[in-house]
Protein backbone atom coordinates (compact mmCIF):
# COMPACT_ATOMS: atom_id res chain seq x y z
CA UNK A 1 0.00 0.00 0.00
CA UNK A 2 1.49 3.54 -0.60
CA UNK A 3 0.04 6.61 0.86
CA UNK A 4 1.48 10.03 0.38
CA UNK A 5 -1.08 12.54 1.99
CA UNK A 6 -0.75 15.93 2.98
CA UNK A 7 -3.31 18.98 4.19
CA UNK A 8 -1.42 21.52 6.34
CA UNK A 9 -4.78 23.51 6.93
CA UNK A 10 -6.67 23.37 9.75
CA UNK A 11 -10.47 22.88 9.42
CA UNK A 12 -12.90 24.41 11.69
CA UNK A 13 -16.31 23.29 10.91
CA UNK A 14 -19.50 24.90 13.68
CA UNK A 15 -22.48 27.35 13.67
CA UNK A 16 -20.34 30.82 14.03
CA UNK A 17 -17.20 29.32 13.92
CA UNK A 18 -15.86 32.98 12.75
CA UNK A 19 -17.73 34.94 15.47
CA UNK A 20 -15.96 32.19 18.16
CA UNK A 21 -12.31 32.01 16.60
CA UNK A 22 -11.59 36.09 16.66
CA UNK A 23 -8.24 35.38 18.91
CA UNK A 24 -7.15 32.33 16.33
CA UNK A 25 -8.23 34.80 13.54
CA UNK A 26 -6.15 37.58 14.83
CA UNK A 27 -3.42 35.06 15.90
CA UNK A 28 -2.03 36.06 12.14
CA UNK A 29 -1.52 39.91 12.36
CA UNK A 30 -2.52 43.33 12.45
CA UNK A 31 -3.90 43.95 9.23
CA UNK A 32 -6.13 41.48 7.18
CA UNK A 33 -7.47 42.25 3.71
CA UNK A 34 -10.44 40.89 2.76
CA UNK A 35 -11.01 39.29 -0.42
CA UNK A 36 -14.24 38.69 -1.55
CA UNK A 37 -16.84 38.65 -4.38
CA UNK A 38 -19.42 41.93 -5.62
CA UNK A 39 -22.29 41.30 -3.31
CA UNK A 40 -22.87 37.85 -1.65
CA UNK A 41 -21.00 38.20 0.85
CA UNK A 42 -22.25 41.88 2.06
CA UNK A 43 -25.58 39.55 1.96
CA UNK A 44 -25.26 36.45 3.75
CA UNK A 45 -23.88 37.88 6.97
CA UNK A 46 -20.21 36.32 6.52
CA UNK A 47 -18.63 40.07 5.90
CA UNK A 48 -20.59 41.50 8.84
CA UNK A 49 -19.31 38.10 10.58
CA UNK A 50 -15.69 38.80 9.96
CA UNK A 51 -16.09 42.72 10.02
CA UNK A 52 -16.99 42.40 13.87
CA UNK A 53 -14.61 39.98 14.49
CA UNK A 54 -11.59 41.94 13.41
CA UNK A 55 -13.46 45.24 14.97
CA UNK A 56 -13.45 43.10 18.19
CA UNK A 57 -10.17 42.26 17.91
CA UNK A 58 -8.78 45.70 16.66
CA UNK A 59 -7.06 44.70 13.61
CA UNK A 60 -7.31 47.03 10.95
CA UNK A 61 -8.67 45.59 7.13
CA UNK A 62 -9.19 46.80 3.34
CA UNK A 63 -12.09 45.70 1.53
CA UNK A 64 -11.35 44.06 -2.06
CA UNK A 65 -14.41 43.07 -3.15
CA UNK A 66 -14.15 42.82 -6.64
CA UNK A 67 -13.62 39.58 -7.53
CA UNK A 68 -15.89 38.20 -10.26
CA UNK A 69 -16.19 34.47 -11.61
CA UNK A 70 -13.48 32.76 -12.67
CA UNK A 71 -11.03 35.50 -11.89
CA UNK A 72 -8.97 36.97 -14.31
CA UNK A 73 -4.76 37.60 -14.00
CA UNK A 74 -5.37 41.30 -13.85
CA UNK A 75 -7.86 41.35 -11.15
CA UNK A 76 -4.95 39.46 -8.82
CA UNK A 77 -2.12 41.71 -9.86
CA UNK A 78 -4.50 44.83 -8.81
CA UNK A 79 -5.34 42.95 -5.47
CA UNK A 80 -1.84 42.17 -4.82
CA UNK A 81 -0.94 45.96 -5.39
CA UNK A 82 -2.83 47.24 -3.19
CA UNK A 83 -2.33 44.35 -0.29
CA UNK A 84 1.17 46.06 -0.59
CA UNK A 85 0.23 49.75 -0.36
CA UNK A 86 -1.62 48.74 2.03
CA UNK A 87 1.09 46.58 4.07
CA UNK A 88 -1.14 43.80 4.99
CA UNK A 89 -0.25 40.66 6.96
CA UNK A 90 -2.60 37.95 6.26
CA UNK A 91 -5.41 37.52 3.85
CA UNK A 92 -9.70 36.52 4.72
CA UNK A 93 -11.14 35.27 1.48
CA UNK A 94 -14.82 34.98 1.34
CA UNK A 95 -17.09 33.80 -0.96
CA UNK A 96 -17.02 30.66 -3.69
CA UNK A 97 -13.73 29.48 -5.74
CA UNK A 98 -13.64 32.73 -7.09
CA UNK A 99 -12.81 34.80 -4.35
CA UNK A 100 -10.91 31.62 -2.25
CA UNK A 101 -8.62 30.56 -5.86
CA UNK A 102 -8.03 34.72 -6.38
CA UNK A 103 -7.45 35.56 -2.57
CA UNK A 104 -4.33 32.62 -2.95
CA UNK A 105 -2.45 34.65 -6.01
CA UNK A 106 -3.01 37.92 -4.24
CA UNK A 107 -1.03 36.53 -0.96
CA UNK A 108 1.20 34.79 -3.30
CA UNK A 109 1.74 38.26 -5.70
CA UNK A 110 1.36 40.30 -2.76
CA UNK A 111 4.91 39.12 -1.69
CA UNK A 112 6.70 37.86 -4.74
CA UNK A 113 7.47 39.66 -8.01
CA UNK A 114 6.08 37.45 -10.55
CA UNK A 115 6.38 38.23 -14.29
CA UNK A 116 2.69 37.86 -15.98
CA UNK A 117 4.20 35.25 -18.42
CA UNK A 118 5.68 33.28 -15.54
CA UNK A 119 2.74 33.01 -13.41
CA UNK A 120 1.48 29.67 -13.90
CA UNK A 121 5.21 27.91 -13.86
CA UNK A 122 7.09 29.41 -11.53
CA UNK A 123 8.66 27.99 -8.78
CA UNK A 124 6.89 29.10 -4.98
CA UNK A 125 8.43 29.17 -1.79
CA UNK A 126 6.96 29.60 1.29
CA UNK A 127 7.14 33.45 0.94
CA UNK A 128 2.90 33.61 0.68
CA UNK A 129 0.83 35.65 3.23
CA UNK A 130 -1.26 33.62 5.55
CA UNK A 131 -4.62 32.79 4.41
CA UNK A 132 -7.95 32.22 6.29
CA UNK A 133 -10.46 31.30 4.19
CA UNK A 134 -14.63 31.25 4.49
CA UNK A 135 -16.09 29.46 1.53
CA UNK A 136 -19.81 30.38 1.02
CA UNK A 137 -20.75 27.61 -1.36
CA UNK A 138 -20.78 23.75 -0.81
CA UNK A 139 -18.11 22.71 -4.67
CA UNK A 140 -15.05 23.34 -5.05
CA UNK A 141 -13.11 22.73 -1.85
CA UNK A 142 -10.51 25.32 -2.65
CA UNK A 143 -10.33 26.32 1.10
CA UNK A 144 -8.81 23.11 1.57
CA UNK A 145 -6.54 22.43 -1.75
CA UNK A 146 -3.42 24.12 -3.23
CA UNK A 147 -4.77 25.40 -6.51
CA UNK A 148 -5.51 29.11 -7.62
CA UNK A 149 -7.50 28.39 -10.94
CA UNK A 150 -7.44 31.84 -12.98
CA UNK A 151 -9.04 32.95 -16.36
CA UNK A 152 -5.48 32.48 -18.80
CA UNK A 153 -6.66 34.86 -22.26
CA UNK A 154 -3.70 33.99 -23.80
CA UNK A 155 -4.58 29.82 -23.95
CA UNK A 156 -8.06 30.68 -23.89
CA UNK A 157 -8.73 28.58 -20.87
CA UNK A 158 -8.27 28.22 -17.31
CA UNK A 159 -4.74 27.59 -16.10
CA UNK A 160 -3.70 26.57 -12.48
CA UNK A 161 -0.88 27.88 -10.24
CA UNK A 162 -0.23 24.96 -7.90
CA UNK A 163 1.80 24.88 -4.97
CA UNK A 164 1.87 23.24 -1.58
CA UNK A 165 2.11 26.89 -0.25
CA UNK A 166 -0.87 28.05 -1.72
CA UNK A 167 -2.93 25.66 1.21
CA UNK A 168 -4.62 28.35 3.26
CA UNK A 169 -4.03 28.12 6.69
CA UNK A 170 -7.53 28.27 8.08
CA UNK A 171 -10.65 27.29 6.89
CA UNK A 172 -13.90 28.18 8.42
CA UNK A 173 -16.81 26.36 7.80
CA UNK A 174 -20.69 27.12 8.53
CA UNK A 175 -23.26 26.59 6.11
CA UNK A 176 -25.49 29.26 7.53
CA UNK A 177 -23.95 31.53 5.15
CA UNK A 178 -25.04 29.02 2.37
CA UNK A 179 -28.90 29.83 3.12
CA UNK A 180 -29.10 32.39 0.68
CA UNK A 181 -27.48 30.77 -1.96
CA UNK A 182 -29.93 30.17 -5.34
CA UNK A 183 -30.98 26.63 -6.71
CA UNK A 184 -28.71 27.21 -10.02
CA UNK A 185 -25.75 27.59 -8.30
CA UNK A 186 -26.06 25.32 -5.46
CA UNK A 187 -26.61 22.55 -7.83
CA UNK A 188 -23.71 23.62 -9.94
CA UNK A 189 -21.83 23.72 -6.97
CA UNK A 190 -22.79 20.61 -5.50
CA UNK A 191 -22.23 19.27 -8.90
CA UNK A 192 -18.35 20.36 -8.74
CA UNK A 193 -18.25 18.51 -5.78
CA UNK A 194 -19.85 15.30 -7.38
CA UNK A 195 -16.95 15.74 -9.82
CA UNK A 196 -14.07 16.19 -7.53
CA UNK A 197 -15.22 13.14 -5.89
CA UNK A 198 -15.61 10.70 -8.56
CA UNK A 199 -12.74 12.04 -10.71
CA UNK A 200 -10.26 11.95 -7.88
CA UNK A 201 -11.24 8.28 -7.09
CA UNK A 202 -10.39 7.82 -11.13
CA UNK A 203 -7.12 9.63 -11.11
CA UNK A 204 -4.17 7.45 -11.25
CA UNK A 205 -3.34 9.28 -8.45
CA UNK A 206 -6.09 7.75 -6.32
CA UNK A 207 -4.82 5.81 -2.92
CA UNK A 208 -7.04 3.63 -0.37
CA UNK A 209 -7.32 6.79 1.93
CA UNK A 210 -8.12 9.15 -0.87
CA UNK A 211 -10.51 6.81 -2.17
CA UNK A 212 -12.43 6.61 1.14
CA UNK A 213 -13.04 10.61 1.16
CA UNK A 214 -14.41 10.19 -1.63
CA UNK A 215 -16.66 7.61 -1.13
CA UNK A 216 -17.65 9.40 2.38
CA UNK A 217 -18.39 12.80 0.16
CA UNK A 218 -20.58 10.79 -2.55
CA UNK A 219 -22.53 9.24 0.24
CA UNK A 220 -23.57 12.47 1.28
CA UNK A 221 -24.42 14.12 -1.93
CA UNK A 222 -26.43 11.15 -2.78
CA UNK A 223 -28.42 11.57 0.18
CA UNK A 224 -28.90 15.06 -0.62
CA UNK A 225 -30.34 14.62 -4.06
CA UNK A 226 -33.60 15.22 -3.60
CA UNK A 227 -33.58 18.05 -1.32
CA UNK A 228 -31.30 19.51 -3.91
CA UNK A 229 -34.23 18.85 -6.37
CA UNK A 230 -36.87 19.71 -4.67
CA UNK A 231 -34.44 22.69 -3.29
CA UNK A 232 -35.56 22.24 0.26
CA UNK A 233 -32.57 22.49 2.04
CA UNK A 234 -32.32 23.24 5.85
CA UNK A 235 -28.73 24.75 7.58
CA UNK A 236 -27.93 21.30 8.22
CA UNK A 237 -28.44 20.10 4.83
CA UNK A 238 -26.04 23.01 3.63
CA UNK A 239 -23.44 22.01 6.32
CA UNK A 240 -23.53 18.39 5.37
CA UNK A 241 -22.82 19.65 1.44
CA UNK A 242 -19.85 21.99 2.96
CA UNK A 243 -18.85 19.18 4.35
CA UNK A 244 -18.52 16.88 1.57
CA UNK A 245 -17.60 19.38 -0.89
CA UNK A 246 -14.20 20.03 1.75
CA UNK A 247 -13.56 16.09 1.62
CA UNK A 248 -13.74 16.37 -2.11
CA UNK A 249 -11.58 19.51 -2.06
CA UNK A 250 -9.31 17.26 0.00
CA UNK A 251 -9.66 14.52 -2.62
CA UNK A 252 -8.09 16.85 -5.75
CA UNK A 253 -5.65 18.64 -3.91
CA UNK A 254 -3.97 14.84 -4.01
CA UNK A 255 -5.51 13.16 -7.30
CA UNK A 256 -6.13 16.39 -9.24
CA UNK A 257 -9.22 16.05 -11.25
CA UNK A 258 -9.24 14.72 -14.74
CA UNK A 259 -11.01 14.55 -18.11
CA UNK A 260 -14.13 15.89 -17.26
CA UNK A 261 -12.66 18.91 -15.86
CA UNK A 262 -9.92 19.60 -18.68
CA UNK A 263 -13.00 19.41 -20.72
CA UNK A 264 -15.24 21.51 -18.57
CA UNK A 265 -12.89 24.55 -18.86
CA UNK A 266 -13.56 24.87 -22.59
CA UNK A 267 -16.95 25.37 -21.73
CA UNK A 268 -16.12 27.66 -19.05
CA UNK A 269 -14.20 29.53 -21.36
CA UNK A 270 -15.76 29.64 -25.20
CA UNK A 271 -19.18 28.93 -23.52
CA UNK A 272 -19.57 30.99 -20.08
CA UNK A 273 -21.19 27.72 -18.39
CA UNK A 274 -20.79 27.83 -15.06
CA UNK A 275 -17.94 25.55 -13.68
CA UNK A 276 -19.55 23.27 -11.74
CA UNK A 277 -22.36 22.75 -14.66
CA UNK A 278 -19.94 22.23 -17.38
CA UNK A 279 -18.67 19.09 -14.92
CA UNK A 280 -21.61 17.86 -14.37
CA UNK A 281 -22.73 18.63 -18.31
CA UNK A 282 -20.09 15.59 -19.14
CA UNK A 283 -20.05 13.80 -15.86
CA UNK A 284 -22.01 10.75 -17.16
CA UNK A 285 -20.84 10.23 -20.46
CA UNK A 286 -17.39 10.29 -18.94
CA UNK A 287 -18.38 7.89 -16.47
CA UNK A 288 -19.83 5.10 -19.57
CA UNK A 289 -15.80 5.54 -21.61
CA UNK A 290 -14.87 3.96 -18.66
CA UNK A 291 -16.85 1.57 -17.22
CA UNK A 292 -16.36 0.06 -20.72
CA UNK A 293 -12.49 -0.94 -18.95
CA UNK A 294 -13.01 -0.39 -15.53
CA UNK A 295 -16.27 -1.79 -14.53
CA UNK A 296 -15.17 -2.59 -10.90
CA UNK A 297 -14.36 1.09 -9.98
CA UNK A 298 -17.82 2.24 -11.68
CA UNK A 299 -19.84 -0.22 -9.35
CA UNK A 300 -17.59 0.89 -6.29
CA UNK A 301 -18.61 4.48 -7.11
CA UNK A 302 -22.02 3.50 -7.18
CA UNK A 303 -22.32 1.44 -4.40
CA UNK A 304 -21.30 4.76 -2.54
CA UNK A 305 -24.70 6.58 -4.27
CA UNK A 306 -26.08 3.56 -3.20
CA UNK A 307 -27.05 3.63 -6.53
CA UNK A 308 -27.87 0.50 -9.19
CA UNK A 309 -26.37 1.71 -12.51
CA UNK A 310 -24.79 4.41 -14.16
CA UNK A 311 -27.86 5.04 -16.15
CA UNK A 312 -29.60 6.14 -12.46
CA UNK A 313 -26.80 8.57 -11.67
CA UNK A 314 -27.35 9.73 -15.17
CA UNK A 315 -30.93 10.63 -15.13
CA UNK A 316 -30.46 12.36 -11.77
CA UNK A 317 -27.55 14.31 -13.07
CA UNK A 318 -29.92 15.17 -15.73
CA UNK A 319 -33.11 16.39 -13.42
CA UNK A 320 -30.87 18.82 -11.59
CA UNK A 321 -29.39 19.96 -15.06
CA UNK A 322 -32.64 20.58 -16.82
CA UNK A 323 -32.15 21.87 -20.37
CA UNK A 324 -29.05 21.52 -21.94
CA UNK A 325 -26.43 23.41 -24.00
CA UNK A 326 -25.74 22.51 -27.47
CA UNK A 327 -22.52 22.22 -29.30
CA UNK A 328 -21.31 22.32 -32.81
CA UNK A 329 -19.34 19.71 -34.42
CA UNK A 330 -16.73 22.47 -34.90
CA UNK A 331 -16.71 23.24 -31.13
CA UNK A 332 -16.50 19.36 -30.16
CA UNK A 333 -13.37 19.00 -32.60
CA UNK A 334 -12.14 22.59 -30.79
CA UNK A 335 -12.39 21.57 -27.12
CA UNK A 336 -11.54 17.80 -27.85
CA UNK A 337 -7.83 18.77 -30.14
CA UNK A 338 -7.24 21.52 -26.71
CA UNK A 339 -8.41 18.56 -24.01
CA UNK A 340 -5.92 15.92 -25.38
CA UNK A 341 -3.07 18.48 -25.06
CA UNK A 342 -3.49 18.86 -21.74
CA UNK A 343 -0.53 16.93 -19.65
CA UNK A 344 -2.73 15.91 -16.61
CA UNK A 345 -5.43 13.94 -19.21
CA UNK A 346 -2.72 11.32 -18.64
CA UNK A 347 -3.68 10.83 -15.00
CA UNK A 348 -7.36 9.57 -16.03
CA UNK A 349 -7.07 6.07 -14.97
CA UNK A 350 -7.85 4.82 -18.33
CA UNK A 351 -5.67 5.66 -21.90
CA UNK A 352 -8.41 9.06 -23.56
CA UNK A 353 -7.74 9.41 -27.06
CA UNK A 354 -9.00 12.51 -28.59
CA UNK A 355 -11.86 10.60 -30.57
CA UNK A 356 -13.17 9.33 -26.71
CA UNK A 357 -12.82 12.89 -25.82
CA UNK A 358 -14.75 13.92 -28.81
CA UNK A 359 -17.00 11.33 -28.15
CA UNK A 360 -17.72 12.00 -24.36
CA UNK A 361 -18.98 15.74 -26.07
CA UNK A 362 -21.04 14.51 -28.92
CA UNK A 363 -22.97 12.29 -26.75
CA UNK A 364 -22.88 14.99 -23.91
CA UNK A 365 -24.39 18.06 -25.95
CA UNK A 366 -25.37 17.06 -29.20
CA UNK A 367 -28.64 15.54 -28.26
P1 LIG B 1 -18.15 31.56 -7.72
O1 LIG B 1 -17.74 32.04 -9.06
O2 LIG B 1 -17.20 31.76 -6.60
O3 LIG B 1 -19.54 32.23 -7.30
C1 LIG B 1 -20.66 32.10 -8.17
C2 LIG B 1 -21.76 33.07 -7.78
O4 LIG B 1 -22.29 32.69 -6.53
C3 LIG B 1 -21.30 34.50 -7.66
O5 LIG B 1 -22.24 35.31 -8.33
C4 LIG B 1 -21.34 34.77 -6.16
O6 LIG B 1 -21.69 36.13 -5.88
C5 LIG B 1 -22.45 33.85 -5.73
N1 LIG B 1 -22.38 33.43 -4.32
C6 LIG B 1 -21.32 32.93 -3.64
N2 LIG B 1 -21.69 32.59 -2.39
C7 LIG B 1 -23.00 32.92 -2.26
C8 LIG B 1 -23.95 32.81 -1.21
N3 LIG B 1 -23.63 32.26 -0.04
N4 LIG B 1 -25.20 33.27 -1.45
C9 LIG B 1 -25.56 33.79 -2.65
N5 LIG B 1 -24.71 33.89 -3.69
C10 LIG B 1 -23.45 33.47 -3.50
O7 LIG B 1 -18.58 30.02 -7.87
P2 LIG B 1 -17.92 28.65 -7.42
O8 LIG B 1 -18.57 27.60 -8.22
O9 LIG B 1 -17.90 28.53 -5.95
O10 LIG B 1 -16.40 28.79 -7.89
C11 LIG B 1 -16.03 28.56 -9.22
C12 LIG B 1 -14.56 28.89 -9.36
O11 LIG B 1 -13.79 28.00 -8.53
C13 LIG B 1 -14.05 28.70 -10.78
O12 LIG B 1 -13.17 29.76 -11.08
C14 LIG B 1 -13.31 27.38 -10.71
O13 LIG B 1 -12.28 27.26 -11.67
C15 LIG B 1 -12.75 27.42 -9.30
N6 LIG B 1 -12.41 26.12 -8.71
C16 LIG B 1 -11.31 26.04 -7.92
C17 LIG B 1 -10.93 24.85 -7.35
C18 LIG B 1 -9.68 24.80 -6.51
O14 LIG B 1 -9.27 23.73 -6.09
N7 LIG B 1 -9.05 25.91 -6.25
C19 LIG B 1 -11.70 23.70 -7.55
C20 LIG B 1 -12.83 23.80 -8.35
C21 LIG B 1 -13.19 25.01 -8.90
P3 LIG B 1 -20.60 37.26 -5.50
O15 LIG B 1 -19.71 37.39 -6.70
O16 LIG B 1 -21.39 38.47 -5.21
O17 LIG B 1 -19.83 36.73 -4.32
ZN1 LIG C 1 -14.17 21.85 -10.00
Amino acid sequence: MEINFYIPTKVIMKRNCVLDNSSLIASYGKKAMIVTGKHSASLNGSLDDVEKTLKAKNIEYVLFNKVMANPTIDLVYEGAKIAVLEKVDFIIAIGGGSPMDAAKAIALLAKNDIKEEDLFTTTITNNVLPMIFIPTTAGTGSEVTEYSILTNDKLETKSTIASPYLFPNLALLDGKYMNSLGKATTINTCLDALCHAIEGYLSIKATSLTKALSVEALKIIASEFDNLKAFNLTTDDRDKLLYASTLAGIVIAHCGTVAVHILGYSLTYYKKIDHGRANGLLLGKFLERVSAEKQELINEILEALSMNSLKELEDKIDSLLGEKEKLTEEEIDNYATKGFAVPKLKNTIINLTKDDLKNILEKSMRG
